[in-house]
């Protein structure tokens, strides 16, 4: 059984314990999937929050939510959701973004932190810009470098969060009093948070994350194309599993997050497009030694990145720059 949220918020915000992570009185949580519902169970789980409610498109997952005791009451209606918060998380595929702040506006309060997990930023920041216009103070645009490849609220876990980077994108109208509580309650659920701008967050993202999703799709697609695709799949073992893991994620997220960063997803597509010429061009020259050297390279990149020698380079918490569209193959 449904139960309705308080459509008013009657007390403060509990103060936060002085240098502590702030504590909250309600959050509302509007998209009740994987990266919502982890959310809610890492806040709950830190103690940082006192009751959550959850809004999500259809009632069937707002009921999943709750008898998950991801959720402690579905609200019918976006807005009733949020007006009675005082944290406010967007986790919708970012295409929602803008009619969901625009759903807000009127109503949230103008003390509360609101915030979105999408994995694309140029297009939230925009979305806000015209959506949330005299609200910016208050929204702090937010992507958590963690997930699965498995959508829903059922996938959700208290430690999703744990030991992940979030990168913050604030904008220029962000009160730097909001952006401060985002950091210091990321940090509290275990994460270490980086503040960039929209457009280097996009450059990077596209290279290390929505280029990679998009051969995973490209390669199964590849597969399946071909009259021995299930002969194939059937022998297929352990380096199709790993390659392949992302290419199970969720369809309208990955619509949403490809079509947002198309020209930066594009431009990383040209640069794979010059490294397989360049493999393949080993091949059609049978050099075995090019082809070893063009191995060995990537094989040590990934074998220092996975012992954290990248992630090291760059210290948390200090402003971190990606450098924009310059990494654009002419
Ligand atoms: P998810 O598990 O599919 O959850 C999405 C939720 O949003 C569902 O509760 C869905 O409700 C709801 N929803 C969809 N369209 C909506 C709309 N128009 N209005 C209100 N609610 C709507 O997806 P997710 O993986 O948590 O992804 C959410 C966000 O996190 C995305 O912006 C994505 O870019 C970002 N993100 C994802 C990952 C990842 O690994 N998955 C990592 C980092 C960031 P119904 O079930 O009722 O449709």
């Amino acid at each position: 059984m449904s139960t309705a949220p308080q459509t008013a918020l009657h007390t403060p915000s509990p103060a936060a314990a002085p240098g502590g992570p702030p504590r909250f009185e309600q959050l509302a949580v509007i998209g009740c999937g994987l990266m919502g519902g982890s959310f809610a169970l890492a806040l709950k789980a830190a103690g940082l929050v006192q009751r959550v409610v959850g809004y999500a498109r259809s009632p069937q997952t707002r009921a999943r939510a709750r008898a998950l005791g991801v959720i402690d009451a579905e609200s019918p209606s976006v807005q009733l959701a949020a007006s009675s918060a005082d944290l406010v998380l967007l986790s919708v595929p970012v295409a929602a973004t803008g009619e969901t702040l625009r759903a807000i506006r009127p109503v949230v309060d103008p003390a509360a932190l609101v915030m979105d997990v999408g994995s694309t930023k140029g297009d939230v920041v925009a979305a806000a810009r015209a959506a949330f216009a005299d609200r910016l103070g208050q929204f702090v645009p937010a992507h958590p470098i963690a997930g699965k490849e498995r959508a829903g609220v059922e996938h959700a876990s208290a430690d999703l969060y744990r030991g992940c980077q979030v990168i913050l994108t604030p904008l220029a109208e962000t009160d730097p009093a909001q952006t401060a509580r985002a950091r210091v309650l990321w940090q509290a659920l275990g994460a270490r948070v980086r503040t960039m701008s929209p457009e280097g967050h996009d450059a990077a993202y596209a290279a290390v994350s929505h280029l990679p999703h998009l051969l995973a799709f490209a390669a199964v697609r590849a597969l399946t194309q071909q009259a021995e695709a299930a002969e194939f799949l059937g022998l297929a073992g352990p380096g199709f599993r790993d390659f392949t893991r992302i290419a199970a994620s969720d369809p309208d997220v990955w619509r949403d997050i490809l079509l947002a960063n198309a020209a930066q997803v594009r431009a990383q597509a040209q640069h794979f497009r010059a490294a397989l010429d360049a493999f393949e061009a080993t091949l059609d020259r049978g050099d075995a030694e090019a082809l070893r050297d063009l191995i060995a390279d990537a094989s040590r990149t990934r074998t220092q990145w996975a012992a954290g020698a990248y992630t090291a380079a760059l210290p948390s918490d200090a402003p971190c720059t990606a450098p924009p569209s310059s990494t654009s193959p002419r």
